[in-house]
């Protein structure tokens, strides 16, 4: 497989990058994320991820387009108010980038779709907005080892981290937020968020799925990354394996 006139053209400026070139441009060609939640985070992560040429982007998402989403959900149009996320998204990132499929599923996801729609997939990136739909698609990434990138704001502050629990040294989500984590913190809707922070946190989760395919520079499995964007200050945690983990951790010993 190789990459045509048009697509040189259009990603030149990815494989004129030592660290990408032609052969990590094919990988993401050749890749298929699959994209929870086509909000706020959601759309920066789609905008980025079509753009840079992901072969099939599997959107899940079972909102319509709200008023109260356009301040920061770029991917929508005041037109698109009524539409499902998924098919919104789906026609402009066809728009975008007619290289790309772009598969919209407008549902919910539960326990029984998420290892459907994550099997196979290269990456899963979680920017959803309810802990259910978290822990789904964290243990369904981590019992098919598909790398999962996690990501969420609220009012001036967000967070990422990368999961790949099923490695030695490597924590899963579980290990991060405990075997019985606490339910939903404030949504957006009740605690408001600025718009430009989905943007840096959406982007800098679409650079992660990029780096866990290309891959590029320094591993991030394992690492968090803390914002907060009212003193425009970063942090980054090295998250410990919990050995004790009922998700990731050393199974007892049969017999
Ligand atoms: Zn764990």
């Amino acid at each position: 497989m190789t990459l045509g006139p048009d697509e040189l053209a259009r990603y030149a400026r990815h494989i004129v990058l030592p660290e990408i070139g032609g052969a990590g441009q094919l990988r993401l060609r050749r890749a298929r994320v699959a994209v929870v939640g086509a909000g706020g985070i959601g759309s920066p992560v789609l905008h980025y991820l079509a753009a840079a040429g992901v072969g099939r982007l599997d959107v899940i998402d079972d909102d319509r387009v709200d008023a109260s989403n356009l301040q920061r959900q770029t991917l929508y149009t005041t037109d698109d108010l009524g539409v499902p996320k998924a098919q919104a998204a789906a026609t402009a990132l066809a728009r975008l980038n007619p290289h790309v499929e772009v598969v919209p599923h407008v549902t919910r996801l539960g326990r029984d779709e998420a290892g459907a729609l994550i099997d196979g997939a290269d990456a899963v990136i979680d920017g959803s907005d309810n802990f259910d739909t978290r822990l789904a698609v964290a243990d369904a990434s981590l019992a098919r080892r598909v790398a999962l990138v996690s990501a969420a704001v609220g009012r001036f502050e967000g967070q990422i981290g990368v999961f790949r629990g099923w490695e030695a040294d490597r924590p899963c989500y579980r290990c991060f937020v405990g075997a019985a984590p606490q339910r939903d913190g404030l949504t957006c809707a009740e605690e408001g968020v600025l718009g430009p922070v989905t943007g840096v946190v959406g982007s800098l989760a679409a650079l992660e799925v990029i780096r866990q395919i290309a891959p590029f520079g320094d591993d991030s499995a394992g690492k968090l990354v803390l914002i907060d964007l009212l003193a425009l200050r970063f942090r980054t945690l090295s998250l410990p394996k919990d050995p004790g983990c009922p998700a990731c951790g050393a199974p007892a010993t049969a017999g």
